[in-house]
């Protein structure tokens, strides 16, 4: 078999915390592969929510540019090739639902362009869309956050069939205006239905705008949790159907039982897309001191020796090439589907923020933030935008670092209060330990400026990842990013937890 590489973004499969490069071979069956688990998702999706044929989905995919690599191999991302392959097109026959997007729009290059006509297209076919969909439900979030804003055009541009100056690529605006036609009732009802909803901070716009769609459908789970709070504000009782588990080295897990809520969502492995092994992993005694990991390793056991309870590392075997290759993921048993396991998606292995003892992972981070968001939700009427970390090591003692970016208007003493609750609600003994003793200093809280988390998703695009892959890194020592967040910081707070 020919292999043919493609590069991995920015966010690839072992980087996803910290943003490295890495290429990996993608063949015909990966894009083979990929059009299974979609045919095979679609097929379960479609008992619970059956959907109407010949209907339209509202699809926020992008895809980045393909280059030649020196020894005249093709790269780009694994989502790149696929919505530009023959697979993609297939796909919509076999599950005969179609984009809302012509290709131009998808492949378009420039994010905010593309997000635009998508948000447009969409809504000129509003009564024909069945649901709404993106690889990760970041994107989602980030194209009805941005439609705040641009509403009010794409509503002028639906009235008159006219497309707005914002989009200056040409392929595109041909392919756009080729497709829409002046429909002044339509857009008044959009309007009348915007103002409504604008009074409402957007509650419920997905159900409103999109009255017959049956369910929005991302990857929710993972570094993607964050997110699930702002997407049911705007899918306002809609359902949330957590999409499947893959990483560009191989597809892994189908979700099986779509009606369950993200947060209990588990991933049926298929067995023949690759050979799995799953490495056991055990929770290390926190007492065992300077552990650079936080996991003991064991044997790996084959698919069929896997038992229900039990923490692995997925090891990859791919058609591709690929020999035992570590995913960096930690999955946990949840049962069999069919004599197959159910994963459930519990964090990436990496330990992301560590100073000295100290062992957390991005799910800890996770945990963490989400108290301190509660609160700045109960105190003020603010709600947290985005968030990333540092373990800031340059200063002694070294320190944790949190940046949020927040929207509405908080009190300093808010702002204390949350810092303060996050230092205290990282639970691990090492850092419990550390802060005691003063080996770690205080939490430090930056909060940057509005668009700083657009920025650092430009930052990326520029170093050619596709938003498509796009998460947020939670944790990042990388210099440009912190250039930023340093750069877009307006207030720094210190906890006074452990003084
Ligand atoms: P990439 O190689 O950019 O496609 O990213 C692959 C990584 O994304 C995986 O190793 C996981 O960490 C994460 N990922 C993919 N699918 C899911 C999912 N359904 N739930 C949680 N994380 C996921």
């Amino acid at each position: 078999m020919i292999l043919i590489l493609f590069m991995v973004t920015i966010f690839s499969s072992s980087g996803t915390t910290d943003g490295r490069q890495k290429f990996v071979p993608f063949t015909d069956h990966s894009a083979r592969t990929t059009l299974q688990i979609f045919s095979l998702a679609a097929a379960y999706r479609s008992r619970v929510y059956p959907t109407r044929e010949g209907g339209r989905i509202l699809e926020f995919i992008y895809s980045s540019k393909q280059f030649k690599t020196k020894g005249g191999l093709t790269a780009g991302t694994a989502t790149t090739h696929y919505y530009a392959s023959e697979e993609f097109k297939i796909k919509q026959e076999k599950t005969k639902c179609f984009t809302c997007s012509p290709q131009e729009v998808i492949s378009g290059g420039d994010y905010k362009q593309s997000t635009y006509c998508h948000l447009l297209l969409g809504l000129f076919f509003c009564d024909q869309v069945e649901f709404i969909t993106s690889t990760f439900a970041y994107s989602i979030v980030q194209a009805f956050t941005a439609f705040e804003d641009v509403w009010r055009d794409i509503c002028n541009d639906i009235k008159h069939g006219t497309l707005s100056e914002r989009i200056n690529l040409a392929k595109m605006r041909k392919a756009v205006l080729s497709i829409i036609s002046p429909n002044p009732s339509l857009a008044s009802k959009i309007e009348e239905n915007c103002k409504e909803l604008e009074t409402q901070n957007w509650l419920g716009l997905i159900t409103k705008l999109w009255p017959n769609s049956k369910y929005v459908y991302s990857i929710m789970t993972g570094s993607m949790q964050p997110y699930l709070q702002k997407l049911r504000h705007y899918a306002g009782g809609l359902a949330l159907v957590s999409a499947d588990y893959g990483s560009t080295e191989s597809w892994i897990g189908v979700n099986v039982d779509p009606y369950l809520p993200p947060e209990d969502v588990t991933f049926a492995v298929i067995p023949t897309f690759s050979y799995y092994e799953f490495m056991p992993l055990y929770r290390e005694n926190h007492d065992c001191g300077s552990a650079i990991d936080d996991f003991i390793e064991d044997e790996p056991v084959p698919l069929s020796k896997v038992k229900v309870g039990q923490e692995y590392e997925i090891v990859l075997t791919t058609f591709t090439g690929l020999y035992r290759c570590r995913l960096g993921d930690v999955v946990e048993v949840a049962g069999f589907h069919k004599g197959t396991p159910k994963l459930n998606f519990i964090c990436r292995r990496k330990l992301i923020l560590t100073i000295n003892i100290d062992k957390n992972t991005e799910k800890d981070l996770q945990l963490v933030v989400e108290k301190g968001s509660q609160l700045l939700m109960s105190k003020a009427r603010a709600e947290l935008v985005d968030f990333t970390s540092h373990a800031e090591l340059e200063t002694q003692p070294g320190h944790y670092i949190i940046y949020w970016e927040i929207k509405g208007d908080v009190e300093e003493e808010v702002l204390g209060e949350c810092c303060k609750k996050m230092d205290a609600s990282f639970v691990d003994h090492g850092y419990v330990v550390s802060r005691r003793t003063k080996s770690i200093g205080p939490l430090e809280l930056c909060i940057v400026k509005t668009g700083t988390f657009k920025k650092i998703l430009e930052y990326f695009i520029g170093n050619g990842a596709a938003l498509s892959q796009f998460k947020t890194p939670r944790c990042t020592s990388n210099h440009g990013l912190l250039k930023i967040l340093n750069g877009s910081t307006i207030k720094r707070l210190y906890s006074t937890a452990y003084s």
